[in-house]
């Protein structure tokens, strides 16, 4: 099963912290990571295995948006930084409007990916 995360710089730690903390599940061989490419190195330096995509504002997020929508991404993990203003704003509506016309889980915090997991 192919699982997208993406973290926004301010949310970048927390991300790292969330892969550590459920590194059993995530790291299961049924389970795909994919990630926009900051996030994915962040994620990688912790010793995740992840299909990078470009990095957010150049076009990460689109990638991903266009998973959703061929339907080979089945749950999206996006901690979004509710905080700063992002110039990729389109692409993050886009991949959050795709997650909704596919229903698609997508868990814009921590507390949420958490029961999303516990239920996978
Ligand atoms: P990044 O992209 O992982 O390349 O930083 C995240 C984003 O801002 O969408």
């Amino acid at each position: 099963m192919e699982i997208a995360i993406i973290a926004h710089d301010g949310k970048k730690a927390e991300m790292v912290q969330f892969l550590m903390d459920n590194k059993e599940v995530l790291q299961s061989k049924k389970i795909n990571l994919i990630a926009t490419g900051t996030t994915g190195s962040k994620a990688i330096k912790a010793g995740f295995e992840i299909e990078q995509m470009l990095s957010g504002p150049y076009g990460g997020d689109a990638q991903i948006a266009a998973r959703v929508a061929e339907g080979k991404t089945k749950i999206v993990l996006f901690f979004r930084d509710p905080l700063e203003k992002h110039p990729h704003e389109p692409d993050i509506f886009m991949l959050m409007r795709l997650c909704d016309v596919y229903d698609v889980p997508l868990a814009t915090n921590p507390a949420t990916a958490q029961l999303i997991l516990k239920s996978i």
